[in-house]
Parts: C-alpha cells; structure tokens; sequence
C-alpha cells in the first residue's frame, strides 16, 4: 500500500503479459496487460516531456475507453493528480470543474475535443490538451507512444500526495471534489480484495463509468491488479449490455440499482445467455432486498451482493464477502472491511451510540477516510470530526452478527408528524408492482404544512391505464398509514446521476 497507485495496480502487469487487460466491448479491440504497462510508461514519458510538473492538476475527460487507464496512470506516474470528469458534463460544468481544481492538463477523446476545447477557453490556465485517440490540431496518446523521453523518476509520497480528485456524485448538492492519497486508494484496494477476489480468467463489464470512484475501483483498479480482464462498454444500453455479457461470456458485474432492476425486469434481457455470470455485486445507492432477489432468480444467480461506500471514503467501508453471498441477510450492504471502524449514532445526539438493531447516522474512521475536500476546509471540518470520524450522512443500523442495513440519507427522510419515512423504501415498494417500470419518492410539504411522500411513477408500456389511486392504494394496504403516498405525478423517466443515483433534487425543483 505504500506504493504509488501505477505501482501498486500494476505491480504484477509483467507476469500477467499477454493476458488481456482490456476489451473494447464494441470491436473488440484489446490491449494485453504488457501493452498497458508499457504505453503508459511511454505516455508518462510524452506527459513529463510536454511540461507535466509533479502536483499539476490533469483532467481526464473520457466515456469509458480501453485507453482510459493508460491515460489514468500515466499521469499519475508523470506525478498528475488526475481529476476525472464526467463525459456528458457541458463545457460550463466542465469548465467550473477545471477552475475549481486548477487543472493545467487536459486528456480527452476526439468527440468530446470541441467541449474541451471550450471548457479551457472559459477556465483559463490549461497549457496543452491532448486525446487518447487521433485528432487533428492536437497530440494524441498514440503519437506520445512514439517518444524517445526517459521514463519520469518522480517522488511521490503515498500518504500526502493526492493521485486523484474525483467529484462526488452532486445527489445533495454542488459536487465537490475529493482528495484522494496513493495510499487511501491503495489501501482501499488491498482491504476489498480479500472479500472478493478475481483473477486471471475473470471478465468484468465495465459499464459504470470510470470517472466515478466506483467504477474506477471496481471496474478498473481493483481487476487490473488482479488480472482479471475488464470489457468495456462507454454506456449502459439495453441490448447492448446483456449482447456483451453473452458475447464476452463475462462472470462478474458490478453494477448500481438501476442495472439490477433492467436485469430483474426488462424483457431483452431474457433474450440473451447470461450463464457465465458467477455473481453481480450492487453499490451506489439503496437496493431492495426483493429486487435483488428478483433479479438473482431469473438468471439463476446467488443473491446480488452489495457493497456501501462513498467518494470520501476512496470508496468502500462495507461488502459482502463472495463466500457469503449465499447466507447474507437479505437487504445488507454487508460487513465492514478490515482496518476500518464504524459507528452509528443517534440521529438527535451525535454522542449517543446506538446498539444493534437501531438505526442512526453511520460514522468512520480508516485509513480510506479522505484527506479533505479541494479547497474547502470548512466542509472538510463539517465531514470529519477532530477524533477523524467521517460523518457519512447516511441512514443505518446493523443487526447482531454486523451486517450493515442502509436506510437512505438523513437528508431524504420525510418527516411526517414525529415520524421518519425513508423515500428508498418506498421506492422499493413501489417497484414490486408489475405495472411500475421505475420509480422515485421525495417528501413534499402540503396544505396542512406536513411534510408527506409524494411518488413519481414510470409505467410500464403495458400498464398506461394504471392510475394514481391504485397507486397509491397498492401502498396504502403494504405500509403504516404514516407512510402512505399522498401524490403521484407520472414521468417519463426517473433523473439518475451516472452513478445510477436518484437525483431527487432535480424532481424537487421541478415541481
Ligand atoms: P454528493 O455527496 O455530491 O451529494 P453522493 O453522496 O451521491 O453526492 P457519492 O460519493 O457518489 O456521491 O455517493 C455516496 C453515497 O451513495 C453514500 O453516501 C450513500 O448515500 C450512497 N450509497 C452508496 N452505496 C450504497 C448502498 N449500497 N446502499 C445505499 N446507499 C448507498
Ligand atoms: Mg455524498
């Protein structure tokens, strides 16, 4: 864990060799784990030579590529802290982000360039963009492969200097970027690999996206230290998805809530040979145990696994264990990984910790606890208490063997008269109606001045006669009267943030 993270991830590149690293799940394209070794030494070599100083800030703006973690640990192995930038953002959005973080250093891909190329002009201060693949005007990774630059020599220091700054999601807020050490993510890495470990011979689909900090450690980081082959999909697409878990014969996923749900639910999916699969892991956001296990059923699957983390936590503090799939209690996120501490407090004294069974705001402190937010001390301050617990803002309790159990987030509870209703299960409840394609809860303050639930329903295409009232009545006969839903709006569609979060922000300022 003390290795640079180029170093730690792919400290055992050479043995793998000609085993593929990466896949491009469109054409197939491959680089074996020889080839990622060697191009993005080449390419830290062209980074160091074009002006890349240890600490400069590169923005890494990309889908999902084969050429993705080339680009990654490049830059860090020139001494970049690379901040990984969502591939649909605007050229405003892209542009805060590139002031916010100080970012000298683009890498991005041709179609993307026009963006890019306006996010710099608005931001100010990027020295030179370059793009993985070829374009015109600009240096390409593939030509950077062809210098005669020494490889760069940099000091890093694993417990102070930050490999990278990803932003947190933006559910509850402006998105903020997080600090991230070598060693955090290294750590991290080395504390979840025990619970579920692959190799050589496994294939894991790479639909999340990399920019995430769950996808870059689950579907990059952690299976190219490994040897696993990671096939690459740049978005998630109904046919395409299952075509590619068929055609790759993959055998593990790591996917969030939404994934499991068109796993569960959606017919194209019955269409394919999903047989290769050995397990599916879920993390991001709450998941019902009844979807998990609706979606296990079908493709004759042990449960769904999840896992619970956060971009703050280099991400994950909880998993359940591969060898535990089977006998896990439905629902959990599973138990907490070595090396880390946890506690649950009450919601109304921070002080007073909870015993098993009562759930209250789940606190950590580990070695994968942050080292601050960019730039702004008052909210790192907020997060992190001087004894080094991390606030996590989330909901939780754990029963009397340690699984963990996510309610949702202090901030989404509804409060209704005195008492609290967590938008996710509803949610979950809602989902269980075979005429509910998707949806998403908030609270919503009506005319009494009570905050009550309020549903936005997707239907299925076959249930458009499905109406409010049954809605609201299927609710009403599974749940206490408190948490009855009170409105239904019906919606095309339910806004999700990449991660596959519901943004229920966007649906509250909609209204
Ligand atoms: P922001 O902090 O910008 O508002 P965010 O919290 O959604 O956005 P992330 O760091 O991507 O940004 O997400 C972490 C959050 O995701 C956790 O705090 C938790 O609410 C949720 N989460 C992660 N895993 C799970 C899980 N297995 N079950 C329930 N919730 C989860
Ligand atoms: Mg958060």
């Amino acid at each position: 864990v003390d290795l640079p993270i180029h170093d730690a991830v792919l400290a055992r590149a050479a043995e793998f060799g000609d085993t593929p690293a990466l896949i491009d799940g469109t054409d197939g394209t491959t680089l074996s784990y020889e080839q990622v070794d060697r191009f993005h030494r080449r390419v830290a070599a062209a980074l160091a030579e074009a002006g890349v100083r240890k600490g400069d800030v590169l923005a890494l703006h990309s889908p999902n590529t084969i050429a993705f973690p080339t680009a990654f640990y490049a830059a860090t192995r020139a001494g970049a802290t690379v901040t990984t930038v969502h591939p649909l953002a605007t050229a405003q959005e892209f542009a805060k982000q590139l002031t916010d973080s100080a970012a000298r250093w683009i890498i991005t891909v041709s179609p993307l360039l026009d963006i890019a190329r306006r996010a710099a002009e608005l931001a100010g201060g990027v020295r030179e963009i370059f793009v993985c693949d070829s374009a015109t005007g600009h240096r390409s990774l593939i030509d950077m492969l062809a210098t005669t630059a020494p490889e760069p020599r940099i000091a890093v220091d694993p417990t102070e200097d930050v490999a990278a700054l990803p932003y947190s999601s933006g559910t509850t807020g402006t998105p903020k970027g997080v600090m991230l050490t070598h060693r955090q993510i290294a750590t991290n890495l080395s504390q979840l690999h025990p619970a579920i470990p692959a190799g050589p011979g496994d294939r894991v689909l790479a639909v999340l996206p990399f920019f995430h900090i769950y996808g870059l450690t689950a579907l990059m980081n952690a299976p190219l230290r490994q040897g696993a082959t990671v096939v690459v999909l740049p978005r998630f697409d109904l046919e395409q998805f299952p075509a590619a878990i068929q055609n790759h014969r993959i055998t593990a996923l790591y996917v969030a809530p939404p994934i499991v749900l068109a796993l569960a639910k959606h017919p194209a999916v019955a269409q394919y040979d999903l047989s290769s699969l050995k397990y599916i892991v879920s993390a991001a956001a709450p998941l019902d145990a009844r979807l998990a296990a609706a979606c296990s059923e079908r493709l004759g699957l042990p449960p769904v696994g999840q896992a619970y983390g956060m971009t703050e936590l280099s991400p994950g503090t909880h998993v359940v264990p591969l060898d535990a799939m089977r006998d896990a209690p439905p629902g959990t996120v599973g138990k907490l990984i070595a090396g880390t501490e946890m506690r649950i407090v009450s919601l109304d004294d921070p002080d007073k910790d909870l015993p098993a069974g009562e759930s209250g705001e789940i606190l950590i402190r580990g070695p994968q606890v942050m080292k601050g937010y960019l730039g702004r001390p008052d909210a790192t301050t907020a997060m992190i208490d001087t004894d080094g617990w991390l606030h996590t803002g989330d909901v939780g309790h754990v029963d009397e063997d340690g699984w963990l159990f996510v309610v949702d987030r202090v901030k989404e509870l509804i409060k209704y008269k005195g008492f609290q209703v967590a938008p996710a299960e509803l949610e979950a409840l809602l989902l269980t109606h075979p005429g509910i394609a998707d949806a998403a809860v908030i609270g919503r303050y009506n005319d009494d001045g009570n905050e009550v639930p309020h549903a936005y329903v997707v239907r299925q295409p076959a249930a458009t006669g499905l109406s409010e009232a049954e809605i609201m009545m299927y609710v009403a006969e599974r749940v206490a009267p408190y948490k009855r839903i009170r409105q239904v709006t019906f919606i095309d569609g339910v806004p999700r943030a990449a991660s596959g979060k519901i943004l229920r922000r966007q649906l509250r300022e909609s209204a």
